[in-house]
């Protein structure tokens, strides 16, 4: 293998990074083309099943919370959060949301993609957070695009047959407006083949992540927060399958070499939130130079896991395509009781050898954010791993201050040191 590496301490730009960012490209041109040369363009919301459009013969989705995530990366995110606010809306809503209006009120001035062809349907869904349904609704209301809300019950156990049932009837009736809008016949065959794709991804994205488990690391969580992005752009394709297979053959290889992103890794690190899209090659770089790595996070099993777990759906078995996609509506973060996400997070300390949490207090998601001060204690009482908190807003720089970030990341650390000595490691 040839590969050619760039490398900065914590932070690699790989062939798969490369790849990445061609298919992201191609990703938003063939949206673009899509809708120009006359497809039903659908705006959804992360968790909706996008498997279901690829059903269709010409309907193609846009996803506005992977766009402000990339607008955030790419550092217009702040840019587009003040256009918005100066139309009024508040600071104190979602930067997600902010971005998003702000990139759709300028007509996709300044956004990395030309921001987002104009929708004939949205689709959001009520097991994020309320504030989505209400973002969804300002297009609904300044566009008079219809506005199809997915209603998902709270998840407090396992999933209940007649949770899953109410979801199913849900999609059949999304599956029947689109149908009406368009004259366009779904095809259920088409959306079982994308649901097989999508969890042939599943499959090897866990791999991608699961190299998080050798000491040290074979990755940073901020690499797998980068990959995040054509889990959303390209669901259910084969291409994405394929993407991901390379990119966990690639770091199988990077790592039987001795390459590391972090080599001296002292400090096994967990992520509890949103990644900080504005700081991902800053904050890796920094917690590098002091032997941590955050290797794991919650976010990066919110796309395509089952309830009750960080685990994927990756076995699908060839059986009723949306009853499998009604099992991912319920994901293990926001939509969850305390039990579960303190339950899958006991899971990845073990599965994955954490030294300490990092618990992401972010201005923006509350619904993310509520619950962390009780696992802050759960995870201090009942598993002994020190944590800490720090105050960020996922796509909104104001909002963050590295200073005080890294002062709390490096009490952690010691706090982690404490405890080794205490134990005589
Ligand atoms: S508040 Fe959280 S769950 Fe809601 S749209 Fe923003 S990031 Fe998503």
């Amino acid at each position: 293998m040839t590969e050619k590496r760039e490398t900065s301490k914590g932070f690699t730009k790989t062939e798969s990074g490369k790849r990445l960012t061609r298919m992201l490209t191609d990703d938003y041109m063939n949206l673009h083309r899509g809708a120009g040369e006359g497809a039903f363009v659908v705006w959804v919301a992360i968790i909706v099943p996008v498997e279901i459009f690829r059903g269709f013969d010409n309907v193609v989705f846009a996803v506005p919370e992977s766009h402000a995530a990339l607008s955030a990366a790419k550092g217009v995110g702040m840019l587009q959060c003040e256009k918005a606010e100066s139309s009024g809306y508040s600071m104190d809503i979602c930067s997600y949301a902010r971005i998003d209006i702000g990139t759709a009120m300028s007509g996709g001035k300044d956004s990395p993609t030309f921001g987002l062809p104009r929708p004939h349907l949205l689709v959001s869904n009520n097991n994020n957070c309320s504030l989505l349904v209400k973002w969804f609704d300002v297009y609904h209301r300044e566009w008079s695009v219809p506005h199809f809300i997915i209603d998902v019950p709270f998840c407090y156990e396992r999933q209940k047959d007649r949770d899953r049932a109410y979801i199913v009837a849900q999609y059949r009736d999304l599956i029947r407006t689109i149908e009406a809008m368009t004259g366009q016949k779904w095809d259920a065959g088409r959306t079982r083949e994308a649901v097989h794709n999508s969890s042939e991804a599943a499959r090897q994205y866990k791999r991608f992540i699961d190299c998080a488990v050798s000491r040290p690391s074979g990755i940073t969580a901020f690499d797998s927060f980068v990959q995040m992005a054509p889990l959303l752009t390209s669901r259910g394709s084969p291409e994405l399958a394929s993407h991901f297979r390379m990119l966990a053959d690639e770091t199988e290889v990077r790592m039987k070499s001795g390459l590391f992103p972090v080599p001296g890794e002292r400090y096994r690190l967990f992520w509890d939130n949103i990644a900080p899209w504005h700081q991902l090659r800053k904050m890796s770089t920094r917690l590098a130079d002091l032997d941590a790595n955050i290797i794991a996070a919650s976010y990066t099993s919110c796309v395509g896991s089952v309830e009750g777990s960080y685990e994927f759906l990756q076995d699908y078995d060839d059986g009723d395509p949306l009853e499998a996609l009604a099992r991912m509506q319920n994901f293990s973060v926001c939509p969850y009781g305390m039990e579960l996400r303190f339950e899958a997070m006991s899971w990845a300390a073990r599965h994955y050898g954490i030294d300490g949490f990092v618990f992401a207090s972010n201005r923006s998601c509350k619904v993310y954010s509520i619950m962390q001060m009780d696992l802050q204690k759960r995870v201090a009482g009942t598993l002994g791993i020190p944590s800490v908190m720090i105050d960020v807003d996922h796509a909104d720089v104001r909002k963050y201050s590295e200073e005080n970030a890294f002062v709390r990341m490096e009490a952690l650390l010691e706090s982690i040191d404490a405890v080794r000595s205490r134990k005589g490691a």
